[in-house]
This record gives C-alpha cells, sequence and structure tokens, in this order.
C-alpha cells in the first residue's frame, strides 16, 4: 500500500560534505564533444529513450559550464592538444570519463596507429573507463554510476590528482625549447 503523504515535516541531519557531494553528484553537467565513432553512442544516450536528464546529467555547450569531461572516440596527438586545453578550461573540481578502447588504451590503433595517443590518461587524469568498442549506452550510464559512487566518496575540497606522463613530457620539451 502506497504511504499517504501527510503535510508533515521531518528532519534530515547530515555532515556539510556530504551534502555537498550530493549536490555535485546530482547534478554532473558533461561537455559536448565526441571525437569519433564512440560518439554516436553518447549521442544516444543523452537521447530520450536513455534520457540521462533524469540523473541530472545534460550536455553543456562550453567547457566553462561542465564539470565532466567524456572523451568519446580516438584521441589523435593533433586533438591532444585540444583536449588538454579543453579540460583546463573547466572549473574545478572536474572529472574525466574515458569512453571506449581508443581513449582508454588507442583501441583498435594501439600497435600501429602511430598518429593515435595511446590512452588519453597521458594527457589528462581519468575517473572512470568505460570498456568497449565501442561502449552502448548502458555502459556509459554505469560509468556514470560509477563516477557518482566516487564523488559520493570523495572530500569536496581535494582535488590531487596526477599529473599525467604524456602532459608532463610535453612540458619539458615545450620549456626545453625556451
Ligand atoms: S573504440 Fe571503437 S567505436 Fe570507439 S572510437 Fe574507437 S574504433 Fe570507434
Amino acid at each position: 500500500m502506497t504511504p499517504q503523504k501527510t503535510g508533515d515535516g521531518g528532519i534530515i541531519l547530515t555532515s556539510a560534505e556530504d551534502l555537498l557531494n550530493w549536490a555535485r553528484l546530482s547534478s554532473l553537467w558533461p561537455m559536448g564533444f565526441g571525437l569519433a565513432c564512440c560518439a554516436i553512442e553518447m549521442m544516444a544516450t543523452f537521447a530520450s529513450h536513455y534520457d540521462l536528464e533524469r540523473f541530472g546529467i545534460f550536455p553543456r555547450p562550453s567547457p566553462r559550464q561542465s564539470d565532466v569531461m567524456i572523451v568519446a572516440g580516438t584521441v589523435t596527438f593533433k586533438m591532444a592538444d585540444r583536449v588538454r586545453r579543453l579540460y583546463e578550461q573547466m572549473p574545478e573540481p572536474r572529472y574525466v570519463i574515458s569512453m571506449g578502447s581508443c581513449s582508454n588504451c588507442g583501441g583498435p590503433y594501439w600497435e600501429h596507429g602511430y598518429h593515435v595517443v595511446k590512452g588519453v590518461d597521458r594527457i589528462i587524469p581519468v575517473d572512470v573507463y568505460v570498456p568497449g568498442c565501442p561502449p552502448r549506452p548502458e555502459a556509459l550510464i554505469g560509468g556514470f554510476m560509477k563516477l557518482q559512487e566516487k564523488i559520493r566518496g570523495e572530500h569536496p575540497l581535494s582535488q590531487n590528482k596526477p599529473a599525467p606522463t604524456l602532459l608532463l613530457q610535453m612540458e619539458a620539451e615545450e620549456e626545453a625549447k625556451v
């Protein structure tokens, strides 16, 4: 039997950290861009059949309004610089979901793809990896749920992510040029 609503108020006790984390994980705004075929599955996830908005997740057109980057597709060396720049334009706290084999490790290009970065975690820190080629929308939704779990357990002010290896190498090369 469905309980009747009485209109009587109640009291919820919680900590400020839990409240902040709950607000943060309930309104994840991903950046709307894709790099290759995985982006088609990402777009399907945003569409009405899978309806990500029921989780408070909907894409934004600017990195300055976003707190999640979904890297959906093949990251070429030509694009790596742009991906990194977009990531840096996002306000803290920011998160990254790597969607699909290409973004996770180079995918079909892992051995002979001279033009492909072998994992986007070499240029930006990744929070959740979604496997597949391409992953289905359900897998991306699962990735968001993993990210929500991660946010639920973290301290709201901590953002100590290690610098990726390729980025350190690129910065060292830039310094050597100066
Ligand atoms: S993982 Fe597969 S589907 Fe996704 S971008 Fe690479 S080749 Fe395309």
